[in-house]
């Protein structure tokens, strides 16, 4: 038996609208489950079209009537540092619930909790630091910027680490004085409910944070599609961006699309060998491979080729498969049985296309939930689908290379663009290929950490504009520019007849 169930588990979740809990309009339903044994827990309110229609109509009150976007930074800021004490100081029965709704492994989890109350306390600090530029011709003219929130922000987050990558977005939108609708994943909508009360004891007025819970194509669809919400910031795969932006597209929305990866590590032989196995385990095989910025293609310098991927493999072999709530697990049950399902086929396509060295199959003694042993396919070419396509589980292919410029063009040869990682002793060699190689983020002998002050996003399929930093206050704020002449305004006198 692996299924840990925490206490005091919800059986149903609801959406939350203008401060109270309520089901949907209708009353429809959809049924969450657990990974482990893929057992019905909970119910959840499926949203339709009239659920967003109120949470946009509650949010839209709260903007346009509330205290919430005209207070003055430093309020705001208070509000979101108290969002991040309380995250914080909840974050063990954070992770419990996340891991038991998504598999990730408790310890992982937990440190993902960390980093959305991170988040928070981040964006509180850069509101009050926030500035504007002013322009002077001396004497002559003044340029300055006025900032000011945008509207109701509609949120639509992925299944993977849901409640950070939704504090995410929560946390610039809110410090910049929006108000929003969350449309969190139907797959894994347990810890997005937390926020709710979380917003209410930090002093969030009622409107300022809507939950909508429900089905990505009748839920998220009706946020896209609603003319009182200009902005949608969207995390998910690249098909769905790709027809969020045509759905937008009529309302001429603010667009910000964080997509797929399939990000290449590069090993070049001069690596430090041990930090690169180090790493590139971690970087694929950390939070069950479901994670955008996984390297899951290694490219891996001819001449340490056979060394690496015996090393990888070996290596990849001892990792710690178990239940989710164990702390020694390193690698959990996947989410979903449909995503499984997905997974699996991949390892099965992968065995025509390269060379399986390590897992491919389920640990012993862990027949049932979506358990995979990490899974390691050597000798791939880049023609092969488990090369080109991302497969969003601790799934791995690992390709040779002789020089610079067969790795550069291997690294390019996807339609993917969102992170790379280099691992070279040669600098030189390191900030040209960074500079070549086309991801929107590149770390160079290090492991996936990020300066939150850093822009994040990727290029080609894996997105379009930037969060992070500045960025995000940017995407989440008009910049309005005012303009006065300091002496005589001097116009072109028409209309005199001269
Ligand atoms: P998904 O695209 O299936 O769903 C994402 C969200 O969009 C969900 O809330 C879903 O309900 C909603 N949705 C689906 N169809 C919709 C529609 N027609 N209109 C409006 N909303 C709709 O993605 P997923 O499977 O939940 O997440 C995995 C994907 O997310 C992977 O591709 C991964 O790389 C990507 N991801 C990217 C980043 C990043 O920052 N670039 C971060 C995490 C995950």
């Amino acid at each position: 038996m692996t299924l840990h169930k925490p206490e005091n588990l919800p059986t149903h979740i609801q959406h939350f609208i203008d401060g109270k809990w309520t089901d949907s309009v209708s009353g429809k339903q959809f049924d969450v489950l657990e990974p482990v044994e893929n057992s019905v827990y909970a119910t959840a309110a499926a949203g339709q079209k009239e659920d967003v229609d109120l949470a946009v109509a509650a949010a839209r009150r709260a903007f346009t009537d509330g205290p919430w976007p005209t207070l003055v930074p430093r309020q705001r800021s208070r509000v979101l540092h108290r969002i991040a004490d309380l995250v914080e100081a909840s974050d063990a029965r954070l992770a419990e619930l996340e891991t038991f709704d998504t598999g990730l492994p408790i310890t992982q989890a937990l440190g993902q909790a960390q980093r959305a109350a991170e988040n928070f306390r981040f964006f509180a600090d850069l509101v009050v630091a926030q500035a504007d530029d002013v322009y002077k011709v001396p004497g002559k003219q003044m340029n300055y910027v006025n900032r000011s929130p945008i509207g109701v922000a509609g949120l639509i987050t992925p299944w993977n680490t849901p409640f950070m990558l939704e504090s995410w977005k929560l946390a610039p939108a809110l410090a910049t004085g929006n108000t929003v609708v969350l449309k969190p994943a139907e797959f894994t909508p347990l810890s997005a409910s937390l926020w709710a009360e979380i917003f209410r004891e930090a002093g969030v007025p009622d409107g300022v944070f809507n939950l909508v819970n429900g089905i990505g194509e009748e839920a998220g669809d009706a946020l896209v599609k609603h003319p009182d919400v200009p902005l949608i910031s969207f995390t998910g795969e690249s098909s769905t961006g790709s027809l969020i932006f045509g759905n937008a597209a009529p309302y001429l929305k603010g667009l910000s699309m964080e997509l797929g990866g399939k990000s290449p590590a590069i090993v070049f032989a001069d690596a430090d060998f041990d930090a690169a196995i180090d790493a590139t385990l971690f970087g694929v095989f950390s939070l069950n491979g479901e994670r955008c910025t996984a390297g899951s293609r290694i490219l891996v310098e001819q001449s340490i080729y056979d060394r690496f991927v015996e090393a990888y493999a070996a290596r990849a072999e001892k990792i710690v498969v178990g239940p989710p709530h164990d702390p020694r697990t390193e690698v959990g049950a996947l989410v979903h049985p449909e995503h499984y399902a997905k997974v699996l086929s991949y390892v099965e396509l992968g065995r025509q296309e390269g060379r399986l060295v390590a897992g491919g199959d389920k640990p012993e003694g862990l027949e049932h939930g979506n358990y995979l042993r990490p899974t390691v396919f050597a000798d791939v070419p880049s023609s092969a689908r488990i090369f080109q396509e991302e497969i969003f589980g601790p799934v791995v292919a690992i390709t040779p290379f002789t020089d610079d410029e067969e790795a550069l063009s291997l690294a390019n040869s996807v339609k993917y663009g969102l992170a790379a990682y280099i691992w070279t002793g040669d600098l030189r060699r390191a900030h040209n290929f960074a500079s070549r190689v086309e991801a929107g983020m590149v770390w160079l002998n290090s492991n996936n950490v990020r300066d939150l002050r850093t822009p994040f996003g990727g290029v080609k399929a894996s997105g379009l504009g930037h969060e992070g930093g500045y960025r995000s206050i940017d995407f989440y704020t008009n910049q309005q520019a005012v303009h006065i002449t300091l002496g005589e305004s001097h116009s072109v006198r028409f209309g005199t007849g001269v």
